[in-house]
C-alpha cells in the first residue's frame, strides 16, 4: 500500500447455493470491524442475494452489486438499475469483471472497453461510486491498460472510481501474480493515467489487486506502494477476509 487509503472488496460471484448460509459469510466480515477507520470494505453478492444480506453486515462495511445496467429502470429484462441500487441505500457498485466481459473465451465479449465507458460515465452521472474492473487474459498482457482507455474521461472523478486489476490468468487459479508482477501493472496503469489525464489523478486514483488474493499472500502485495488494496472472490467467502483487510489497512 502507498498513500492512498486502501480499499478492500470481497466478491462473492454466484455464491452461495442457499440464503440459509448468507448469515454466516457475513459474519466473516466482522473480523473487519477494527480497520474500518482506516480502510474501505465492500462485498458483492449476488446479485438476487444483495437485499437480503445489506443490513447484515457490521456496519460501514459497504454492499456493492456485481453489475448495473446504462439505461435506467424499464424494459431490461434480467437487469438491474442505478435506481434501485440507490433505492436500496447502497453507494457502490462493481462493474467490468472478467466473468461478465466473456475474456474467459466467448468469442464475443457480451461487454466491450466501449459498453464499460458508458456504464461507468452513467453510473457517476446518477451519484454512484464505482469499482471498474480490468484485467488482460494471458496472452495480451498489456490489455489492462488498453482496457482503460475508453474511460478517461470518468478517470477524472478520482474519488469515487476505484479500478480493480484482476488479470485473468490469476482468477480463481490459486496462483496470484507476484507482487512485482502486480506492482508493475498497477505502476504502469498509473504512468498511463499520468500521461493521458493528469498526474494528480494518477496519484489518487485507487487501483486493487484481484486474483488469488489470500491471508499468505496479502501482507507481501500489500508492502509494494501502487497496490491499494484487493478484490478478493474465493477468500472472501472464509473468516480469513479480515486477515487481508487486516494486512492493507
Ligand atoms: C475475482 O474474481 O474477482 C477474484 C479475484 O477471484 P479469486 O480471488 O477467487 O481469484
Amino acid at each position: 500500500g502507498g498513500k492512498r487509503r486502501p480499499i478492500v472488496g470481497g466478491n462473492w460471484k454466484c455464491n452461495p447455493a442457499t440464503a440459509s448460509s448468507l448469515d454466516e459469510l457475513c459474519r466473516n466480515f466482522d473480523g473487519v470491524a477494527p480497520y474500518l477507520e482506516k480502510c474501505d470494505v465492500y462485498v458483492c453478492p449476488s446479485n438476487l442475494h444483495v437485499a437480503l444480506v445489506k443490513d447484515n453486515f457490521t456496519p460501514g462495511v459497504h454492499v456493492a452489486p456485481q453489475n448495473c445496467n446504462f439505461k435506467g429502470c424499464g424494459a431490461y429484462t434480467g437487469e438491474m438499475s442505478v435506481d434501485q441500487i440507490q433505492d436500496l441505500g447502497l453507494g457502490w457498485v462493481l462493474i467490468g469483471h472478467s466473468e461478465r466481459r466473456g475474456e474467459f473465451g466467448l468469442p464475443t465479449p457480451a461487454e466491450s472497453n466501449q459498453l464499460m465507458a458508458t456504464k461507468l460515465q452513467y453510473i457517476l452521472d446518477q451519484g454512484l461510486n464505482c469499482v471498474f474492473c480490468i484485467g488482460e487474459p494471458l496472452s495480451i498482457r498489456q490489455k489492462g491498460i488498453q482496457a482503460i482507455v475508453p474511460i478517461l474521461k470518468a478517470l477524472e472523478d478520482k474519488s469515487r472510481v476505484v479500478i480493480a486489476y484482476e488479470p485473468v490468468w490469476a482468477i480463481g487459479t490459486g496462483v496470484a501474480a507476484t507482487p512485482e508482477q502486480a506492482q508493475e501493472t498497477h505502476k504502469g496503469i498509473r504512468d498511463w493515467i499520468a500521461a493521458n489525464v493528469d498526474r494528480a489523478t494518477a496519484d489518487a486514483i485507487r487501483i486493487q489487486y484481484g486474483g488469488s488474493a489470500n491471508a499468505g499472500n496479502a501482507p507481501e502485495l500489500s508492502s509494494f506502494p501502487d497496490i491499494d488494496g484487493f478484490l478478493v472472490g474465493g477468500a472472501s467467502l472464509k473468516p480469513e477476509i479480515s486477515d487481508i483487510v487486516k494486512a492493507i489497512a
